[in-house]
């Protein structure tokens, strides 16, 4: 029996138990993992990992010695079934073992959605979201001199970067007319495209998969809708997420693209919240339902969620946040940019150091920045407090967004 029980050791289910730990929760904490390494950063695996410039080792977020300082018992290789909501357990592989719980958090996160058309259950055919995946992806990397990837989205387009860094000749297959679609602007989108053509990525946009082929069960090429015949030594599929719930919608939690939460974290059972990848709750930013795969939404969400569970509030109020790093350019993205009416822009592409702010009948909405954290960090107080600058103080270098803002007070202040 354990008080709290949390499923999924990441970003999401660290946080939760961590969040009420030190608010006080006094019961027993018991977070279940069905990897077998201790809880890793996964936003590496597509770049300093395959580059070589962080080990394994050096991926860990939370040692042994954490989880013992919290008194928070982790489980490894151990990977929750079901959920009984009547019976408040959870059963766990082996020996029809089962964990009871006063409070459950999911934190399972998203997987990879997987592609259909003939040949893709091909070796050689590649997905990224563990640590398993990607010391896979980096060995089959070695040995291959020409890589398709599917899909230009953020793990497509970063693993496109690492390869093409490794000298790897790399064509990127995109469906939509630009890259990026439901993440930025199509300005910022160009800016990528000409960022990784300059790299010598060949993006077909527009494009379709019909079909992998190859010979004796591996991948050998990749066949276009558009006629092309590509030759692949590996194929690496980046086409979105699917919400992990399936231990929620099989509980009978309500669950429509992800489980549904308020801004606690709470399910539709009052003893069982769920936070991060998995997650589907609505947004004041994006003034809409959504499902966010970033870390700061699965930490900051898990966090009100732990708060919950102790019996503290702290509702999940933070401007969603997310960053790509691809060669020398770091995007980051602060605010939901979608729908916007106007936009200006700070600083110039040709640079490769610019931020693009979004207005909606002139209210600022998000900001999208190359090279330029700075400004990430001014919007993000902006866009948080609510207070806009007009779009030509925004396209304005020289002005200084701290003239808008109530300084932040220090200690000594
Ligand atoms: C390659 C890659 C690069 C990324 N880069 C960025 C980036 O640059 N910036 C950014 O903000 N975000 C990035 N992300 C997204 C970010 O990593 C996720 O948003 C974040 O990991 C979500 O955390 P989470 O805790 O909700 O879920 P996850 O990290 O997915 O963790 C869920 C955990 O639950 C476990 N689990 C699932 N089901 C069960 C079960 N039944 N029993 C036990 N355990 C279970 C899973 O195995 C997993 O360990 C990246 C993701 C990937 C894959």
């Amino acid at each position: 029996m354990s008080g709290l029980v949390v499923i999924g050791a990441s970003y999401a289910g660290i946080q939760a138990a961590l969040a009420a730990r030190d608010s006080g929760y006094a019961e027993r904490i018991t977070v279940i993992a069905d990897e077998h390494l201790l809880p890793y950063q996964r936003p590496p695996l597509s770049k300093d990992f395959l580059l070589d410039k962080v080990t394994r080792d050096g991926l860990v977020l939370r040692d042994e010695a954490f989880f013992k300082l919290k008194q928070i018992d982790l489980m490894l290789e151990t990977r929750v079934h079901a959920i009984d909501r009547h019976t408040r357990r959870v059963s766990i592989n082996g020996n029809n073992a089962t964990i009871g719980f006063n409070k459950l958090f999911i934190g399972t996160g998203s997987h990879p959605r997987r592609l259909t058309v003939p040949g893709a259950d091909l070796d050689g055919v590649c997905y990224l979201r563990s640590i398993v995946d990607a010391v896979d992806l980096k060995d089959r990397l070695k040995n291959a001199a020409e890589i398709v990837v599917i899909g230009g989205g953020f793990i497509g387009l970063e693993v496109a970067a690492s390869a093409s860094k490794l000298g790897k000749k790399v064509t990127l297959i995109e469906s939509a007319s630009r890259l990026l679609e439901r993440a930025v602007s199509p300005l910022v989108s160009q800016f990528l495209f000409d960022l990784h053509t300059r790299n010598g990525v060949d993006i077909r946009l527009n494009e379709s998969i019909a079909s992998i082929g190859g010979a004796n069960g591996k991948a050998s090429f990749v066949s276009t809708a558009g006629d092309a015949r590509l030759v692949a030594d590996l194929v690496l599929v980046g086409i979105g997420g699917v919400s992990s719930d399936r231990l929620a919608r099989d509980a009978q939690l309500s669950c429509t693209n992800g489980i549904v939460v308020d801004d606690h974290g709470m399910t539709s059972d009052p003893d069982i919240y769920a936070a991060g990848d998995c997650a589907n709750h609505y947004n004041a930013y994006a003034r809409d339902w959504v499902r966010l795969e970033s870390v700061q939404n699965a930490q900051d969400q898990a966090k009100a969620a732990g708060l919950a569970i102790a019996g503290k509030t702290g509702p999940y109020d933070s401007v969603p946040r997310f960053w790509s790093d691809q060669y020398d350019a770091k995007l980051q993205t602060v605010g939901i940019s979608r729908n916007f009416d106007r936009q200006a822009i700070r600083g110039s592409l040709e640079s490769g150091q610019f931020s693009v702010f979004y207005y909606k009948q002139g209210k600022l909405r998000a900001v999208d920045s190359i090279n330029r954290a700075g400004d990430q960090m001014a919007a993000r107080r902006l866009i948080g407090t609510g207070v806009s600058p007009s779009p030509e103080q925004a396209a304005d270098p020289s002005f200084d967004f701290k003239s808008l803002l109530t300084p932040i007070k220090t200690k000594e202040a």
